[in-house]
Formats: C-alpha cells, sequence, structure tokens
C-alpha cells in the first residue's frame, strides 16, 4: 500500500533470474566447494578440512576478483574465500530489503562510533560490485602524481600504471558509448547546462544491451547487461580458466606464515548447510583484498603489528538533497550515476573538493534520508517519492578515521570529518541546489534536520517557480546550520586508505613492489 500511494514498483523478479542465468553464472558456479567431501577438483584437496592451490585470495570484491582472474589466466590455481554466500540464478532477489540482509556488511546497518555517518560497504559474491552503481572514473592524472609524490609509488604516475588502468577498461568494457540517462540524470545536465556549470556524461560498465529501466535496482542486487560487476567480469574470466576454486559464505580467521614469516595458508571458518567447519587452505601466496573495513581486522588477527594497519581511513562523505518536480522523476527507474558535475571538485587548486552525482535509493533509504520536520512534513516529503529527483555531493575527503575491532571482533569506525571537508561539502551542496531550481525544480529539501524546504512561489509570473532572492536566503540558512553532528544524514559507499601503499614503512603497511 505504502509503495503504491509513493509511486514506487518493484522490477520483475523473474527477468532478473533469467537474466543473471548464462555461461557466465554456470561457470563460477562449477567453482563453488559445495562440500569439501566433494570439491569440484579432488587434486585441490588432500583432506576433507584442508584445500591446495598456488594462491589463497580473501575478497571477492574489485580487487580480490581482479588478482584471482589475472593469478588463474597466467596458469596459476587460485582458491578465493568470500564472506558472502551464494545466490543462484534462480534464487536471485531484487528487493533492498533483499539486498540489505543479504549482500551488504552488517545488514547495511552499519555507522561510525557517534552514528554521524552511514557506511554502505558491500559483503557479496563480487563484494561492493555486487550492489554498486557502476560507474567507472579512473584516477586522474594529478592523483597519480599524488600517489607518487606523496607515498613513494613512482610507478603510478607513469605509464605502468596507465597499462593497468588500460587493462581494467578492457576487462569491465568500461564505456560512455549508448549511456541511457534516465530523468534525474538529466535534470543534472539540464540544470548544468542553464548554469553554465561543468557536467559530463560517465563512463559505466559493459557495452552490452541492458534493461535501462531496470539499471536503478543495482543497488538490489540487480546485475545483467551492462551493469554485472565482477560476476560477468573478472570472476567470469577466472571462472572460465578452470583453474578457480570459490569458497563462498568461507570467513577467513587467520593467515598463517611459514617459518621465514612468509604468508602460506589462511585458516578459515566454511558455512554450509546450516553448519559450520573449519578449513585450512594452503598456497605459496596469499592475498588479502577483504575492502578497507574488513583487511585491516584481519591483518591484526594474524599477528602483523604495523601501527598504520586500520589507520588513514577517508570514506568520501556525501550528502544528499532533492528537488520536486511537477512531472514525475521516477529516479529508481534507469541507472544512476550516469552524468557528473565536476563543476566544484578542484576547490584548492590540488585536486580536493566535491562531485555532484545522482544517486540510487529505493523507499528504505529514502526514508532514512528524509529529515525530520514533523509527522505531517515527512509523509508530505514521502509522497513526492516519485516527482523527487536527488543529488548527491561527494567529497574527496582529507580527513582520516580508523577501522579497529570491536570487543565482538566486528569493526568500530572512528571518522570526524574537518572544517576544510565540510566548506567543500556544502559547497557542492549549494551549487547542487542551484542545478535543482536551474532545471525547475518546484520545492528543494535538505538531509538537514531543522531546515525547512524551499518552495516555489505560485504567485510568480508565468507559473510557479523558486525565486532567486528565496533560494539565495534558503541557501544561507544551509550555510549556517552547517554539518553538525547528526544533523544532517551523511553517508560512505566508499572507503579507502586502511593498508595504504608506500615507500616507507614508517607511514604505511604495503610496498609498492609487493
Ligand atoms: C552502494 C555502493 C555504490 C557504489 N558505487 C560505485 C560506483 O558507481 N563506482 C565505483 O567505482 N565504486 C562504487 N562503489 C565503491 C566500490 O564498490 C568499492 O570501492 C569496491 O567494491 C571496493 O573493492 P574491494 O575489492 O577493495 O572491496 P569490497 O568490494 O568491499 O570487497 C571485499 C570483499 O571481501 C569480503 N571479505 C572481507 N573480509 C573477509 C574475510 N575475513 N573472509 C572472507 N571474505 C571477506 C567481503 O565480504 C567483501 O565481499 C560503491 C559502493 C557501494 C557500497
Amino acid at each position: 500500500v505504502n509503495w503504491r500511494a509513493i509511486g514506487y514498483q518493484a522490477p520483475d523478479v523473474s527477468a532478473l533470474r533469467a537474466a543473471a542465468r548464462g555461461p557466465a553464472s554456470e561457470a563460477l558456479a562449477a567453482c563453488r566447494v559445495r562440500s569439501l567431501e566433494a570439491p569440484p577438483s579432488a587434486r585441490l584437496a588432500p583432506s576433507p578440512a584442508e584445500l591446495l592451490c598456488d594462491c589463497v585470495v580473501v575478497g571477492s570484491g574489485p580487487g580480490g576478483a581482479v588478482v584471482a582472474a589475472e593469478l588463474c589466466e597466467a596458469g596459476f590455481r587460485v582458491a578465493l574465500l568470500e564472506y558472502g554466500s551464494w545466490e543462484a540464478a534462480d534464487e536471485r532477489e531484487c528487493s533492498e530489503m533483499h539486498a540489505f540482509r543479504n549482500l551488504y556488511q552488517e545488514a547495511g546497518s552499519f555507522f561510525t562510533e557517534g552514528r554521524s555517518l552511514t557506511i554502505l560497504a558491500g559483503s557479496a559474491i563480487g563484494g561492493g560490485s555486487a550492489v554498486n552503481w557502476s560507474c567507472c572514473l579512473p584516477p586522474t592524472q594529478q592523483v597519480r602524481e599524488e600517489w607518487a609524490r606523496d607515498f613513494g609509488v613512482e610507478w603510478a604516475a607513469g605509464p605502468e600504471m596507465a597499462d593497468s588502468v588500460e587493462r581494467a577498461r578492457e576487462r569491465l568494457s568500461m564505456s560512455k558509448e549508448g549511456v541511457e540517462l534516465n530523468a534525474a540524470n538529466a535534470v543534472l545536465l539540464r540544470g548544468c547546462e542553464r548554469l553554465g556549470y561543468q557536467a559530463e556524461v560517465a563512463a559505466q560498465q559493459g557495452r552490452v544491451p541492458s534493461r535501462p529501466d531496470h539499471g536503478g535496482w543495482c543497488s538490489a542486487g540487480w546485475k545483467e547487461g551492462a551493469r554485472q560487476g565482477m560476476h560477468g567480469s573478472a570472476l567470469a574470466d577466472a571462472a572460465r580458466t578452470g583453474n578457480l576454486l570459490l569458497l563462498d559464505g568461507c570467513s577467513a580467521q587467520e593467515v598463517l606464515r611459514d617459518h621465514a614469516g612468509r604468508a602460506c595458508a589462511v585458516r578459515g571458518t566454511l558455512r554450509r548447510g546450516g553448519g559450520s567447519r573449519e578449513v585450512l587452505v594452503r598456497g605459496r601466496g596469499v592475498v588479502v583484498a577483504g575492502g578497507a573495513l574488513q583487511t585491516p581486522l584481519l591483518l591484526r588477527r594474524s599477528g602483523l603489528k604495523n601501527p598504520h594497519i586500520g589507520k588513514h581511513l577517508h570514506l568520501h562523505p556525501a550528502m544528499t538533497i532533492f528537488g520536486r518536480f511537477r512531472d514525475p522523476v521516477e529516479f529508481v527507474k534507469g541507472a544512476p550515476m550516469t552524468t557528473v558535475s565536476r563543476v566544484v571538485e578542484d576547490q584548492d587548486g590540488r585536486g580536493y573538493g566535491a562531485k555532484i552525482w545522482v544517486p540510487n535509493f529505493h523507499p528504505i533509504t529514502w526514508a532514512a534520508l528524509l529529515p525530520w520536520q514533523g509527522s505531517r512534513e515527512y509523509k508530505g516529503a514521502f509522497a513526492g517519492f516519485s516527482h523527487a529527483a536527488p543529488l548527491i555531493s561527494l567529497v574527496r575527503d582529507q580527513s582520516e578515521g580508523r577501522v579497529r575491532a570491536g570487543s565482538d571482533g566486528r569493526p568500530r569506525v572512528s571518522y570526524t570529518m574537518g572544517q576544510t571537508d565540510k566548506a567543500h561539502l556544502l559547497k557542492a551542496v549549494e551549487h547542487s541546489a542551484r542545478i535543482l531550481v536551474a532545471a525547475g525544480a518546484q520545492e528543494v529539501h535538505s538531509a538537514h534536520n531543522g531546515v525547512e524546504p524551499l518552495v516555489a512561489d505560485a504567485a510568480m509570473p508565468g507559473g510557479a517557480a523558486i525565486g532567486q532572492p528565496e533560494l539565495e536566503a534558503w541557501l544561507g540558512s544551509i550555510r549556517d546550520a552547517g554539518l553538525p553532528e547528526l544533523g544532517v544524514a551523511l553517508g560512505s559507499a566508499h572507503q579507502m586508505g586502511t593498508c595504504r601503499m608506500g615507500s616507507d614503512p614508517a607511514s604505511s603497511v604495503v610496498k609498492p613492489t609487493c
């Protein structure tokens, strides 16, 4: 009833299941260790609780999946351990609730200490790519030079890195060609065009035609056509070689080292058939690619002492505002993040600032984002769901946080956003509001508690519109409100930096040459 009231419609799950079937998913299914008594390849399992391979990879996200593919293609046998559970094509669902419960870390209810920021991170076959928005931006030359200059990662600025980016581009079939814009992305482009702000179509994964109307369910696990994440790229490539052993539902507990101190095995817990059992996976090498939140915890559990493990966490904090339009926008239909405005991405001449995008939210997330001004106002704002065009401002943060294990072994994240990042984010929010008004929004809502929405004046000549003085006054109230702790909904879908690479072990965790 609520969905109908807000004009929200679930996608056609049978079409999703049909699309998920195919050679790529069959090849991956054939690599699964269904039970330790009957692994797909007897040569890899000398005893029921022990597996042998050339390399053990922990984590099947973009990091782990690409390493697995490269190794498998080079002829090495790889055991890939992934905490997330297997979902057969015919078991796939595409609801926000199912996705949070099964495809996100901490069921999507993951916050920084103090609860000032919500963290979304995938935990599934394919890691974050199982739920991400599939937009592909290569690192800029400015960022690569910073890595080389500030961290001694010399190859980052040169042709070696450029070649790697090119290989990633090919593996993902990354392209701007044929990208279809949904109505919310059209709002972003239109508003920018009218204001003379920079905006462009952003490259997406894949040239395979997909159902454009379903692209908006990517955050709920809709992965077909052009938005297949690792399933349709690196994991499929690894599976096709016949060298991959996939241990889904397997939590890596500890990396073991040989007498020379080299990583040689991973001890894990494998969940199967309602129970679990210990498993030891031996290899000549171990790659830990469990994402920025879990990797530090595994390294610490394994006895590594480098004080930088878990520090230097960056989150790309993001804030959403939305415009309400006279005509339906239905922003959940069609892919998010197909356009980007870089108008305020460099606010200090060093490449720090924020980008403006169209996000992908469904009703549960929307409910969490809407500010509380009172029950009537909340209901009214929710009722406008299908007429809303949200814009998200995502800041390249200089603030740093930290991840460590809580007493229950789960990650605890501490992070405080500094004043410079806040100023950069607010500047992008201000530009977002201008873009929405220029594109014809009748109302603009911020995620601030206590800031009333900006509403069009019905008496404007030529029809209801938001006047310039009203916009300026409203922006003044946003600036006055600032970004107070718990006073505004902030989120992060990008976690980075907790095992950073650098040439100096006194300031970094991973060597550039490893
Ligand atoms: C909603 C959302 C939208 C996003 N949109 C985009 C986008 O459009 N474009 C973009 O470039 N990026 C996007 N991102 C970010 C991107 O998905 C991540 O940066 C990327 O997935 C990180 O890759 P990773 O391999 O380092 O880690 P992850 O993708 O986090 O993968 C790590 C995997 O390791 C597993 N793991 C961790 N610890 C263990 C353990 N001990 N044992 C076994 N398994 C373990 C986890 O379950 C997880 O599946 C988005 C992220 C989210 C959440």
